[in-house]
């Protein structure tokens, strides 16, 4: 680290990986370069993956499945794994958050909170490897007895996004091994380090070769690939509405594979004047601010009761500007860059629209330049309706549009008016009117005068177009489980032939 400036440095030479099938490194014959998006120089390269690798891992997740290396575990033993992972990621907590933040473009001090939620992940499956359970029935009769086993489903593909790499990986492998299944992981092209930093963590935990793999390269290559692949059993994608859909298809297509879905967001937060006006500012501009406005459950559309709307933006733009965005590798950063050029693009884009459709912008709306990378000011925009692009699509950047509102059924209308449901929040003191809201809005998660808490307890999904099924928690365990009705009949059979 810099200590003047107190700031860590970028590496010397860019990192080079191998990727990870059936408990071993191999090589990769063409690589692909990752520029860090704070400063832009490459500092990772990572191997691009053909078919035949992918067809390796399956394979070598399958056997590790069929012969029950893992899945025969106690889900005692398998406890033991995961904590021992999580103690292994304590140790490599720094250098973890290192090279997430030099892919991604996330604060520093932001990447290490993210390991340590990672971390508590791993402690929560290792309760769960040991909770999950079946049922009986003991009521079908006294020549009747029935067990519900719960059995793990199989291989599970992982595609995740490059928003929160290694947090939204951890928020789903250690359930996934909680269950017994077996992992085939594909983390984006553009923030693969971390994806593969965990197979080494995993394997010095003690876990079985073939039970976590993971292969690099495009999502168009190898993650469609996967979709279409009829060895994996399940497949968990985390990503875009669009890449959601099509994996629906290449699902019936092939061996109708189980699909849990974590997609795209257009999420509301509603200010009612009751509210306390300076706290909800600032989780409002921590709701649009945080990692970039590039989370699935940023809130980027604010609803706020008319007779406080103008006096609350004002109050709003003021947080937001003062918001420190800057250097990923500054300990004093709060937002970083943008994650890709063409992300940036996009956003830049939308706020053009914005302005070309007659919404006005409160504060932002530029580029900034800090010598290198790709950075956007957090942006306002007021006077947004219904109809316009940045009302409707996400953008996935710090571009927060703001809706008056007269009544609580209008705010509730506003806020359903989307195709999505992923996640929404309210500020109010008043307890019937959150609870009403939080009734009414349909999301999948929901923050009452905050936004983004959580813990692995609480299971994350979302309704309408925003995916299907939950991850984390014990409901998130489950969903890589399938059920078996079990009948078993007492004393002398009843003959059907006399
Ligand atoms: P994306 O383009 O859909 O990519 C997500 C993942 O899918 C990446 O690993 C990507 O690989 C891969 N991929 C791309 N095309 C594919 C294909 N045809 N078949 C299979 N895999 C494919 O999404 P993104 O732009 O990375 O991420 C942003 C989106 O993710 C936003 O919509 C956001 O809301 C959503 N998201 C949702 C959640 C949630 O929990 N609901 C969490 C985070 C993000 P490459 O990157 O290597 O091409």
């Amino acid at each position: 680290m810099d200590q003047s400036s107190n700031r860590l440095s970028l590496p010397s030479s860019p990192r080079e990986f191998g990727f990870f099938v059936d408990g071993e490194w191999r090589g990769g014959r063409e690589f692909f370069d990752r520029a860090s998006p704070g400063h832009g120089a490459v500092v990772t390269r990572i191997p691009r993956c053909t078919n035949k690798d992918l067809e390796d891992a399956v394979a070598a997740a399958r056997t590790a499945f069929e012969d029950r290396r893992w899945s025969g575990l106690s889900g005692g033993e398998r406890a033991g794994v995961l904590l021992r992972a999580a103690e292994g990621l304590r140790r490599r907590r720094d250098e973890i958050a290192y090279w997430e933040t030099l892919e991604n473009g996330k604060p520093i001090s932001q990447a290490r909170g993210e390991i340590d939620h990672s971390i508590a992940c791993f402690e929560m499956g290792a309760g769960a490897a040991r909770l999950l359970h079946g049922d009986s029935f003991n009521s079908l009769g006294d020549n009747l007895f029935g067990m519900v086993l719960r059995e793990p489903i199989g291989v599970v593909g992982l595609i995740t996004p490059w928003n929160f790499p290694f947090l939204i990986l951890c928020e789903r492998v250690p359930f996934i091994l909680a269950s017994g299944c077996t992992i085939v992981a594909k983390p984006s092209e553009v923030t693969s380090a971390t994806t593969l930093i965990l197979a080494e963590v995993l394997a010095e935990a003690g876990l079985p070769a073939g039970v976590y793999n993971v292969v690099t390269g495009s999502g168009r290559t190898i993650g469609q690939a996967m979709t279409e692949h009829p060895d994996i059993d399940m497949l968990s994608f985390t990503g875009s509405t669009a890449v959601g859909r099509s994996c629906v298809r290449a699902s019936a297509d092939s061996n109708f594979k189980k699909l849990g879905l974590e997609l795209g967001g257009k999420n509301p937060m509603i200010v009612f004047a009751d509210a306390d006006l300076d706290e909800a500012a600032d989780g409002v501009a921590f709701g649009i601010g945080f990692n970039t406005g590039q989370c699935c459950v940023s809130g980027s559309r604010l609803m706020v009761e008319r007779s406080i709307a103008e006096e609350f933006e004002a109050r709003l733009a003021d947080k937001m500007a003062r918001i420190r965005v800057g250097d990923p590798l500054d300990e004093r950063t709060q937002v970083g860059a943008i994650t890709t050029e063409a992300q940036n693009t996009t956003i830049l884009d939308y706020i053009a629209r914005g302005q070309a459709e007659g919404a006005r912008v409160v504060t932002g709306g530029t580029p900034l330049d800090f010598g290198g990378g790709q950075y956007i000011a957090p942006t306002l925009f007021a006077g947004v309706t219904r109809g316009m692009a940045i009302a409707q699509d996400e953008i996935f950047g710090p571009v927060l549009s703001s809706m008056p509102f007269d009544t609580m059924e209008e705010a509730i209308r506003l806020a359903n008016d989307t195709v999505y449901g992923l996640s929404a929040s309210v500020w109010t003191k008043n307890l019937d009117k959150a609870l009403a809201v939080t009734r009414r809005v349909r999301a999948g998660r929901f923050w009452v005068n905050t936004m983004m808490a959580g813990g692995p307890e609480m299971p994350l999904g979302g309704f309408k177009q925003s995916g299907w099924g939950r991850e984390a928690g014990m409901y998130g365990v489950e969903e890589y489980t399938q059920i078996k009705s079990v009948h078993i009949e007492l004393g002398k059979r009843t003959p059907w032939i006399e």
